[in-house]
């Protein structure tokens, strides 16, 4: 590995930046940090984050941003953080990309790469109905998952933009197996 690896994985619901994360995490030896996992986590545990953010979760809503961005900041200041880090799920809008660029600059961390994971909208459509069949996730119920699909492309898409401006885009066609989408990331991210 030539450099510290500091990744936001980007896409759609169902386009696979779970599993894509949970691979780079292995093959890079750094955390996979998705904020969709560490809120579910803390609704099962039955925790004070758990439950204040359970509402929204359920709903396909965001979470509140000062919620999100403190829970983000606190795990990227854990011990095994300091390596590198995959962030999957976050930043969602403008004002949490924001947050984002001042955590990074107080602490002098740079991005090494922000990957967005595109496919066509019939695949991701079917991969979405695979893993409500397999998962169970409480919140894969229609009018959640159209919610989620709805505030992705009002404010999570345009954030693409931005990263492209500022050269860190790698822009992954994420409708082949896991591992063609794997190799396709690790050789435009040069690692
Ligand atoms: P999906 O990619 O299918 O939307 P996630 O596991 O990433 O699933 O997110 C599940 C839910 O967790 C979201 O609908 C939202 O309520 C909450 N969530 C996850 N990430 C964020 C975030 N960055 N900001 C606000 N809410 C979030």
């Amino acid at each position: 590995m030539k450099e510290k690896m500091r990744l936001i994985v980007m896409g759609p619901q169902g386009v696979g930046k779970g599993v894509q994360s949970e691979e780079l995490a292995r093959i890079y030896g750094i955390p996979h940090i998705s904020t969709g996992d560490i809120f579910r986590k803390n609704i099962a545990e039955k925790t004070d984050l758990g439950k204040r953010v359970s509402s929204y979760i359920e709903k396909g809503e965001l979470v509140p941003d000062e919620v999100t961005s403190a829970m983000v900041f606190e795990r990227l200041s854990q011990p095994d953080a300091q390596k590198g880090w995959i962030l999957d799920g976050y930043p969602r809008n403008a004002k949490q990309s924001a947050d984002l660029d001042e955590w990074l600059q107080k602490n002098g961390e740079e991005l090494s790469s922000v990957i967005l994971l595109d496919a066509d909208g019939d695949v991701i459509a079917q991969r979405i109905q695979k893993r409500i069949r397999e998962e169970g996730r409480s919140d894969d119920k229609p009018e959640a998952i159209a919610e989620r699909l709805a505030i992705y492309a009002r404010e999570t898409k345009p954030l693409t933009d931005y990263y492209l401006q500022k050269g860190l885009l790698k822009k992954i066609n994420a409708e082949g197996d896991v591992e063609q989408v794997t190799e396709a990331i690790q050789e435009a991210i040069g690692n």
